[in-house]
């Protein structure tokens, strides 16, 4: 029984007779485990890979990626944006664009619980001297305007200078509603904010609420996309701003050691997935759903809420271990940490008979006492 989302993929056999087996993981003959963890676990599809070998490459330091340019300027042009910068991931594209906007002993604005604080290793500070203000965020993951306005330091030599408010959608699953982003926006301009939005998931925020991702883009002035979760791409992120902020986020990129060469393969893949897999996030988000619901007819399962393609519960914090163990023999994969509160994501590789597999595995755990 295969332990680990990996563990199912092997180098198939080589087999002269079979060109795909030489050049593809194959999926092994065994019982995929499902993998709830998180939607960056996804694996390219073989068409994904496919268009990955086609792609046209050159040097991306000197500009000449066709497959890069040519990511960019879709991705830019999707979002109402001048320029785009393709980089390696979701973290590194939110730091340029923190450094972008700020400078040595500037401040930003953030959410106490967003992913630009608190789950980036203190990039910013680290990295750009930039000091972060967190403001607790309310259940819906936007800032209270109010608490912002008032987190705001004078213009005085005692304070950081206060730069740029950076929002999340969607914060874990939930959407922000799109009059908070105008009243952001207004709230930005009148106070001479730069507006950062960490988009991770902004397609699914898009499909979700049915809006094109543009009119939620167009509310900032800058957004970092990631194409390497529900999106399915191996990896990527892009970030999009006026070409004078891409300009300096590309040479932050340069110095952070972010200068990639023939990255048009992975452009690829990020092209395919924008072609082939935005639409059907709409299946992930109706999964998440009949997951809710699935286990919140379970007895020893508290459902608090689905969101988008995330689904969250309590279980007794008693049985956390034992249910880890229950669900890794039923193929089923979640991330179980020191909280009762867990986090179940779906995703390009979960399909329905995935859902009912899962719901099963809880059913059969809280069956047994
Ligand atoms: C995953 C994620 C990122 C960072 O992406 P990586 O590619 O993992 O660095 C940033 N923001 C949010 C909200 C994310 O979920």
């Amino acid at each position: 029984m295969p332990m680990s989302s990996c563990s199912a993929w092997r180098l198939a056999p080589a087999a002269p007779s079979d060109q795909a087996g030489s050049l593809f993981f194959q999926r092994a003959n065994t019982v995929e485990p499902i993998d709830l963890r998180s939607d960056t676990v996804t694996r390219p599809t073989p068409a994904m890979r496919a268009a990955m070998l086609d792609a046209p490459v050159g040097d991306d330091v000197y500009g000449e990626d066709p497959t890069v340019n040519a990511l960019q300027r879709r991705v830019a042009d999707d979002l109402g944006f001048e320029a785009a910068l393709f980089v390696p991931t979701g973290t590194q594209s939110n730091l340029l664009a923190l450094m972008s906007h700020c400078e040595r002993g500037d401040e930003y604005l953030v959410g106490a619980d967003a992913h630009t604080y608190k789950f980036e290793g203190g990039g910013a500070a680290v990295l750009g001297s930039i000091q972060p203000q967190p403001i607790p965020q309310e259940a819906d993951g936007s800032l209270p305007l109010d608490k912002v306005a008032a987190a705001i330091k004078p213009v005085d030599p005692h304070f950081a200078r206060t730069r740029l408010l950076a929002l999340e959608n969607t914060w874990h699953g939930r959407v922000l509603p799109l009059d908070y982003l105008k009243a952001a926006r207004d709230f930005a301009s009148e106070r001479g904010l730069g507006l950062h939005l960490d988009g991770a998931r902004l397609y699914n925020a898009a499909v979700a609420s049915g809006v094109p991702a543009r009119e939620i883009a167009r509310h900032f002035d800058s957004v970092s996309v990631c194409l390497s979760k529900g999106l399915g791409a191996p990896v990527g992120s892009v970030l999009v701003g006026s070409a004078a902020l891409v300009d300096k986020a590309r040479r932050w990129r340069k110095v952070a050691g972010g200068g990639w060469r023939q990255a048009g393969m992975l452009a690829a893949a990020g092209q395919y997935a924008l072609d082939h897999h935005v639409a059907r996030l709409a299946d992930d988000h109706s999964r998440a759903a009949t997951l809710a619901m699935g286990l919140s007819g379970i007895s020893g399962v508290k459902l608090l809420g689905h969101y988008t393609n995330m689904v969250f519960i309590d279980v007794p914090a008693d049985r956390l271990r034992d249910l880890d163990v229950h669900l890794r023999a039923a193929g089923v994969r979640i991330s179980i940490g020191y909280l009762p509160t867990l986090r179940l994501v779906t995703h390009l590789d979960v399909n329905d008979d995935g859902v009912a597999r899962v719901i099963e595995a809880f059913k059969g755990f809280f069956a047994r006492r």
